[in-house]
């Protein structure tokens, strides 16, 4: 079994439009979007939920008001203002340090398991998916990804699916890290301008330093072909395959505002068909 994250270093690549391309192209797989502050890979594949489970990402203080004898010791103790004036524990600020349970003289203070997500294990017209959301406003993305992608591995392995492609979350930060620490390839969607070039040198050192095999696949190379030659070059030196280019085009977006991938949308048209080819020498890497 393979574990491939497609990522892309940030927002705005077409990641989503890749990643929705290859699940539904490939047959033999699980799903798991791992984008789980804003997962968006639902509104293509319609996943119809079968389980679902609370995500407890930490700790947060909670107050007994009726043992509170109004010392304001907490309030002194907290370096993240979280306890107001009438000391009442602000959850969204609290950081679950735990300081005020400590001092407090009356044992008012409980630090309580904080509810800060759900995880959902679907099914789609395109395999078993496993997603995620993060409420609003909490952290610990990286270890909601992480229970992402241990059900989603789980899956592979108990009904033999020989791929679990993970839509991986943008930027280079600790779910990221989270996303690519011990999967067999990252698919690094760039697209040809400086600031892609750079986010793709970014992910492929955070790739590498986890040991995932880097592959490159440039989208909308022909916006700037200079640019396009560049990353190949970079790529070259690096030792890196760019296993695909992808032309603009307009219908990509046009699939995605029906809810479509373009596969679904035009499977015989020219960026279908180049996606199908990249995914084909990704899968001939891994073999
Ligand atoms: S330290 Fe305890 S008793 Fe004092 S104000 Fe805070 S909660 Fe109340
Ligand atoms: S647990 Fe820490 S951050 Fe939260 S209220 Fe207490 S002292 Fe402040």
């Amino acid at each position: 079994m393979r574990q491939i994250t497609v990522i892309s270093g940030k927002g705005g690549t077409g990641k989503t439009s890749i990643t929705s391309a290859l699940v539904t192209l490939e047959k033999r797989k699980v799903i798991a979007d791992c984008d789980v502050d804003a997962p968006d890979l639902h509104l293509i594949l319609h996943p119809e939920v079968k389980d679902s489970g609370d995500f407890y990402g930490g700790v947060r203080a909670a107050k007994d008001d009726d043992k509170c004898i109004d010392c304001g010791l907490c309030r002194q103790v907290c370096r993240f203002d979280a306890v107001d004036e009438q000391f009442n524990i602000d959850p969204f600020k609290c950081d679950g340090c735990g300081f005020c349970a400590y001092v407090c003289p009356t044992k008012a203070i409980e630090m309580k398991e904080n509810l800060s997500g759900h995880w959902y294990l679907s099914e789609t017209e395109y395999g078993p998916m496993v997603h995620a959301k993060l409420d609003i406003g909490e952290e610990n993305s990286g270890k909601l990804v992480t229970v992402v992608r241990n059900m989603a591995r789980n899956i592979a392995e108990k009904e033999g699916y020989p791929y679990v492609i993970i839509d991986g979350p943008p930027g280079i930060g600790c779910p990221v890290t989270s996303a690519i620490t011990g999967v067999d390839a990252v698919l690094i969607v760039t697209e040809p301008t400086m600031s892609g070039i750079h986010d793709m040198e970014r992910v492929l050192s955070v790739a590498r330093h986890f040991g995932a095999r880097p592959f490159v696949l440039i989208n909308k190379y022909d916006l700037n072909e200079e640019m396009t030659e560049k990353i190949e070059n970079y790529c070259k030196e690096q030792d890196v395959p760019v296993v695909g280019k992808i032309a603009f085009d307009r219908e990509m977006t046009d699939a995605m505002v029906q809810g479509k991938s373009i596969i679904q949308y035009k499977p015989e048209g020219k960026t279908a068909k180049a996606i199908r080819n990249a995914w084909d020498r990704v899968k001939v890497e891994l073999s």
